[in-house]
């Protein structure tokens, strides 16, 4: 199939072949037929599957003189990409757009819109122009384009308000990677008949991975990877760094911390190299710290947990790294230490991931975990006639309860220790993503170098049971 087969406008074409544009998207082949004939649509898709062509080329092509078309997007910088792209299409159509965000100057915007066929905003800024009565726009085409995004962003109420404004002889499409119910019942209210469209999205992670993220402070990055590993209590487990500094240094905060951890990077010698693998497969190492590079090739079975102390850069990297782990239908877990200054990779990462955002045990969770655990195993253990004798022996000296605290102590050393708070609460996490997502990372750059920020020292010496 090509874009000749749908009928669309010469000058569409033409531009189509000139930028090199040969075989339509999955999306563009199922929505374009439905959207030249008038009909509204429902299209689930991820972003990336080239949606605004899909409806971006009908809508070029059906457009009469007079006729104007409104993009709602979640944020400014996909406005800014809509936006562009369409004008990209629209060349010898001769055809306008107007980008409508907050934060940049009203007369400018107003006039923009006033002469533009295609306009493409932002839901507050364009609540706004609509409820002042500084813009009289009639679309008779309304997209939404990634609606769950702007239902996460808390837009719900502002799109219900602005469908206010807009004419109801109108063809409306509604675009969504997800399809929460707020959403299905905005589409209830909002659209006539609509036909639906799915398209799968290309999930690359393993099935069988869980794959958690944690939003904390640059400080917080080693309190929170000995807090992780408390909580979830690898048997055998990955910690992939950026640097070979990075490895060196969280190989030896693991080992003073009590673990059986080793670092692996290139810098190491054949032999040093070898004999850490060697015990890392061999079950005679928890922890393996390592770079992407040395990391290369490396087949262990078991791993039970890969964490990564900062994110990769890119999204290839992240399957790699992760798919050290759920191997042979095994289950596995994925754990992602992320900052604000990480959110751009972590949006590559959850476009092609499961990955979900969690929060970090506090101490109390952890000891409510290891109390549980230590029941689990009181419950099943047959007292032994030794151990019988043992404290009655003991009891010469001792009251039952110092016996047993004494005993447990024993057993189970000191373990975790820390800040009772670590990294951010959920709701914190999704306001800093969002506001980063709005700002297109203005935020993450101003603030880069700013801070200081201390280094965590841990104090030392702590003993697993
Ligand atoms: P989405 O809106 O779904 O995120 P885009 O519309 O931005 O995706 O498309 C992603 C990229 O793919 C854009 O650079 C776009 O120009 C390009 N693209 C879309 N459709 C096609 C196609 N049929 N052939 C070639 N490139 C395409």
């Amino acid at each position: 199939m090509t874009f000749k087969d749908f009928n669309l406008k010469p000058e569409l074409l033409r531009r189509l072949e000139e930028i090199g544009f040969e075989k339509p998207s999955p999306i563009q082949e199922k929505a374009i037929p439905v959207i030249l004939e008038g009909r509204d649509v429902v299209a689930q898709a991820q972003t990336g599957t080239g949606k605004t062509a899909a409806f971006g080329l009908p809508i070029l092509s059906k457009m009469k003189k007079g006729e104007k078309a409104l993009v709602i997007t979640p944020t400014r910088e996909l406005a800014i990409q809509v936006s562009e792209e369409i004008f990209r299409f629209g060349k010898y159509l001769g055809t306008h757009t107007a980008t409508v965000y907050g934060g940049s100057s009203y007369a400018r915007q107003i006039k923009h819109i006033e002469n533009s066929e295609f306009i493409v905003a932002t839901p507050g800024r364009l609540l706004d122009l609509l409820k002042s009565g500084r813009i009289d726009i009639a679309p008779n085409y309304v997209i939404l384009d990634e609606a769950d995004e702007m239902l996460d962003m808390g837009f719900l109420d502002d799109i219900k308000e602005i469908f206010k404004f807009v004419p109801s002889d109108r063809q409306t499409l509604l675009f969504s990677a997800t399809m929460p119910e707020p959403i299905k019942n905005l589409a209830k209210t909002i659209l006539k008949d609509p036909e639906f469209i799915t398209i799968t999205k290309k999930q690359v992670t393993n099935e069988n991975i869980t794959e958690n993220f944690y939003v904390i402070d640059e400080y917080e990055r080693k309190d929170a990877l000995i807090r992780l590993i408390d909580y979830k209590n690898p048997s055998k487990s990955i910690v992939f760094c950026r640097t070979k500094k990075d490895v060196d240094d969280i190989a030896d905060f693991l080992s003073g911390a009590g673990f059986e951890a080793k670092g692996l990077h290139g810098d190491m010698d054949q032999r040093k190299r070898e004999e850490v693998i060697r015990a890392f497969k061999n079950d005679r190492l928890e922890i393996l710290v390592a770079t992407d590079v040395a990391a290369r090739g490396l087949d262990v079975n078991n791993v039970t947990h890969v964490f990564n102390y900062h994110l990769p850069l890119d999204p290839e990297s992240y399957v790699h790294r992760i798919g050290r782990t759920g191997r042979a239908g095994k289950e596995g877990m994925a754990i992602s230490l992320v900052t604000p200054h990480e959110f751009r990779a972590l949006s590559r990462i959850q476009k092609i991931s499961k990955i979900v955002l969690k929060e970090i045990p506090s101490l109390e969770d952890v000891k409510d975990k290891e109390i549980q655990k230590i029941l689990e195993k009181i419950t099943n253990v047959e007292p032994t006639k030794k151990a019988i004798e043992i404290i009655e022996e003991l009891q010469n000296e001792y009251d039952l309860m110092t016996i047993a605290t004494k005993l447990a102590t024993m057993m189970f050393a000191k373990d975790a220790d820390g800040k009772e708070k670590i990294g951010k609460s959920v709701k914190e996490a999704k306001r800093l993503i969002e506001r980063d997502r709005n700002s297109g990372g203005r935020d993450r750059r101003n603030s880069r170098n700013s801070r200081g920020g201390f280094r965590g020292r841990r104090s030392g010496g702590r003993r697993r049971g």
